[in-house]
């Protein structure tokens, strides 16, 4: 049910609708069906930085601009996390993704796949896009309807009053709830005095310092814990543009060395086959200058121009990729915190008896630490531990 009225009062209210927030939700409405749940999201739609682009402009393209699959290393057998994605498996919501990935080194040329963060362990795939592999993960288990979504709806501040949280959105609508889980940092990090425009971080205004001894070192932890920007660039193929050979997979991935990457400024590219048979194609760049070439550019024209300048030097002489013809459609997406780095923020902190209020996402310590895996398997545990005490 998609709600906009102000003043709601929940049971249960989810800040994020990314995939933690839709793994956390769906495990917690399983087990507790009579609770009144709603989930806030700032964006258009389920997914966060896993979620595909939906274009207005360019109908019938759907590209994943987040991340484009997920793997799952699991090197501690974590049994919780093993018996979710054979779930997700068995429910042919993901299926192992098969799809061919190469390195290309110094001169260009393809090299067999390394050990990398995002393919160590096993990858899977959405068997359709990234953004409705989250939906399908919260409508399942006849989930559908049973949770309100407030879309475009960006919580700005939050109050602990009288034994009740308080959310108030941009718009100034305000939402109550007994417990409260936070899915994105971005409330509880220092970066949020600058996208907000606020001068307190809304969570150490609400939970104020010797407190909760468990909120200060989150905080703590989080004050120590940066975020790496990207851009993805997003090509919507000629309709005749097509590989050099007959591969037919719904996605092929290219890697870029270091030093190609410092040449290119590109760190993968991910071919995305659509449904109309057009191949789209996303490029991802963390390199710094870049990123801040493209927030100084005059004209974003000149911009696209050098993406496919570069693209095209990169697969010269290619044996599978074909060249661009320099009158494609190009669509930007700036993340600005694609993914927290340095310090993780120990699971332990995970949850605030006192405060009635839970954590999930990327951002806490383990193996999936800025990965999909660790959004999912901080959702589990967290689900797990509030299980008898959010009742
Ligand atoms: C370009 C890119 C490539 C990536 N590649 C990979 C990869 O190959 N493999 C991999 O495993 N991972 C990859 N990642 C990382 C992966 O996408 C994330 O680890 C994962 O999606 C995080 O999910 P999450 O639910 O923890 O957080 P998010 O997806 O960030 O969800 C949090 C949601 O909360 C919302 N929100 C935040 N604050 C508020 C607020 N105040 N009010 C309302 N809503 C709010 C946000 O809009 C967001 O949708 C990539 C990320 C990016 C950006």
């Amino acid at each position: 049910m998609i709600l906009m009225k102000s003043d709601f009062t929940y049971d249960l209210l989810i800040i994020g609708g990314g995939i933690s927030a839709c793994v956390f939700a769906s495990k917690y409405l399983k087990n507790n069906i009579s609770k009144k749940v709603a989930l806030i999201e700032a964006g258009r739609g389920l997914g966060g930085r896993s979620s595909t682009r939906i274009s207005k402009r360019f109908k019938g393209w759907k590209l994943n601009h987040g991340a484009p699959n997920f793997n799952i290393s699991n090197s501690k057998q974590n049994l919780l996390l093993k018996n979710y994605i054979d779930e997700l498996v068995e429910n042919k919501f993901i299926k192992i993704d098969d799809s061919e990935i190469f390195f290309l080194n110094e001169n260009s040329n393809l090299e067999a796949i390394k050990k990398y963060q995002f393919f160590c362990g096993i990858n899977y795939l959405s068997l359709d896009s990234m953004s409705e592999l989250s939906q399908k993960i919260i409508e399942s288990n006849n989930l559908k309807g049973k949770i309100d979504f407030y879309f475009k709806t960006l919580i700005v501040d939050m109050k602990f009053n009288d034994d009740e949280w308080v959310l108030t959105s941009k718009n100034g609508d305000k939402f109550k709830s007994k417990y409260l889980i936070c899915t994105s940092n971005l409330l509880c990090h220092k970066r949020s005095l600058k996208i907000l425009n606020i001068n307190q971080i809304p969570l150490r205004k609400a939970i104020p310092i010797n407190n909760d001894k468990k909120i200060d070192l989150l905080l703590s932890c989080l004050d120590k814990q940066s975020f790496i920007p990207r851009l993805t660039f997003l090509i919507y193929a000629n309709e005749n543009y097509s590989y050099k050979d007959f591969y037919s997979k719904k996605q092929r991935y290219f890697y870029l060395k270091n030093n190609l990457q410092n040449k290119y400024k590109f760190e993968r590219i991910i071919f995305q086959l659509q449904n109309n048979d057009k191949l789209g194609i996303v490029v991802h760049s963390k390199n710094i200058d870049f990123i801040n070439s493209y927030i100084n550019a005059k004209d974003e024209e000149v911009f696209k121009q050098k993406i496919i300048t570069n693209f095209n030097e990169l697969f010269e002489d290619n044996y599978l990729v074909n060249k661009l013809t320099f009158d494609e459609k190009i669509s930007i997406m700036k993340w600005r915190a694609s993914q927290p780095s340095g310090i993780s923020v120990p699971l332990s902190l995970q949850f605030s008896r006192n405060y009635r209020i839970g954590f999930c996402g990327d951002w806490f310590e383990g193996e999936g630490f800025g990965r999909i895996e660790g959004s999912i398997l901080s959702a589990l545990i967290l689900e797990e531990k509030i299980k008898d005490l959010f009742k």
